[in-house]
């Protein structure tokens, strides 16, 4: 790499930008370069800095290191009818507002019984300029946005592109009845949740709305697991779960920020009622005036876990009771919360939640890999694949985005 870059002018601060350099790579770019630009060439090797030298130039790193740009992962929502025929305005308005902040992300849009659900990734100084553009949005009047920032920033973007999607439901639920949103369950902010949950313990009734992969690196202790692959199903699994359970329980769910327990919540609190006005058969009759009592002790964690953590960040005395890693769908796959590690690499067993997508993009499978395995198998999740990138064989399967693995489930490779 430093033949290559040898004596060619460049900027060392787009350069760290695209490649993170270890601190040896940084030492010989500060040699050359304290001033921002130059020339770059390695360290004369016959003439090794001196402590001194290794001090100062460190600083400088630190230094360099500071002024890098940063980013902040921005996640919000918002419950909110927008009207139809303006639906696509709003996605222009919002795709060149975000592209002027040079704003990376994912935002879906839905009208109707829908409103916004947003992830970024947002350059550190452009930050209250985002969140003021979505604050000043007349789609959006009378709301009042309620941000999570990722506890991480980054020194890459967590996104590779900007996508504002119009979508037909706000969260996919494959629910063919149509429930009011906007009753929704009991909002517990973090403190009053990490109370709450001290104070149960095992005796709560905790549901982990999310799927089984983000549950398998990090989760709240004695969380149920639904155990699905899509929101979806997790969906028609509630009705599994709730019908087993006592009409007196309070119950509690929490998802990544906020929104599937808004969704699911919303639907619990609906399904009752709208099914005594549909089927008024006895048993269902019985059934749902029971699950109607019940679903009325129903507590979200406000925010999700991204709200959680900032709370444990805050409160430093506390002992989480949340283990391992929160999964973020972006490119970080994940931001930790504890320093639990709660899952094993798929390939060889050993302990390690760090999530990747198999390389070879036609596979994209998400699985758990350490980096022992990642080096030795070129980044994929089997020797097929490994072949495959080598151009030594054909991918012969369909293509699912969404392709996954179950937990305890071992790769050969
Ligand atoms: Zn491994
Ligand atoms: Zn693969």
């Amino acid at each position: 790499m430093v033949t290559a870059l040898a004596r060619t002018v460049f900027n060392p601060h787009h350069y760290l930008r695209v490649q993170p350099l270890n601190v040896a790579q940084q030492l010989l770019c500060v040699a050359n370069h304290g001033n921002g630009s130059g020339f770059w060439q390695p360290i004369d090797r016959a003439r090794p800095p001196s402590a001194f030298h290794i001090h100062r130039l460190m600083s400088t790193c630190r230094s360099l290191e500071e002024r890098l740009e940063k980013y902040r992962s921005v996640s919000f929502y918002a419950i909110h009818p927008l009207r139809p025929d303006s639906i696509h305005d709003l996605k222009t308005t919002i795709r060149s507002g975000l592209a002027s902040l040079d704003t990376l992300g994912r935002v879906y849009i839905a009208a109707e019984n829908g409103g916004i659900n947003a992830q970024l990734s947002v350059p550190m100084d452009k930050v209250s300029g985002v969140t003021s553009f979505f604050n000043d949005l007349m789609y959006f009047k009378g709301v009042r946005f309620e941000y999570n920032f990722g506890t991480e920033d980054t020194l890459q973007p967590a996104f590779k592109k900007l996508k504002v999607m119009v979508k037909k439901q706000l969260v996919a639920d494959g629910m063919i009845h149509n429930y009011d949103l906007s009753n929704q369950p009991t909002h517990l902010d973090a403190a009053e949740w990490h109370e709450q949950l001290s104070t149960r313990g095992t005796d709560a009734f905790l549901i982990d709305m999310r799927n089984h992969y983000e549950y398998e690196i990090g989760r709240f202790v004695h969380a149920r697991k639904m155990d699905v692959d899509t929101f979806q199903e997790g969906m028609k699994e509630l009705d599994n779960v709730m019908a087993a359970r006592s009409q007196d329980e309070e119950i509690y769910m929490y998802c990544t920020g906020g929104i599937r327990c808004s969704v699911a919540g919303a639907y619990l609190r609906s399904k009752g009622f709208n099914n005594v006005k549909m089927r008024l058969a006895w048993i269902t009759l019985i059934f749902n005036l029971l699950a109607v009592k019940s679903f009325t002790s129903l507590c979200k964690l406000k925010g999700g876990i991204t709200s959680y953590a900032h709370h444990l960040r805050q409160n430093p005395h506390l002992s989480s009771l949340f283990k391992g890693k929160n999964f973020t769908f972006d490119d970080r796959r994940g931001e930790p919360v504890s320093s639990d590690i709660l899952a094993h690499c798929h390939q060889c067993g050993a302990p390690c939640d760090t999530m990747r997508n198999c390389a070879n993009t036609l596979c994209h499978l998400l699985y758990v890999q350490c980096e022992a395995c990642k080096r030795k198998n070129s980044d994929t999740c089997s020797e097929l694949c490994r072949n495959i990138l080598e151009g030594s064989a054909e991918w012969r399967d369909g293509y699912d985005y969404h392709r996954q693995i179950r937990p305890n489930k071992v790769l050969s490779c």
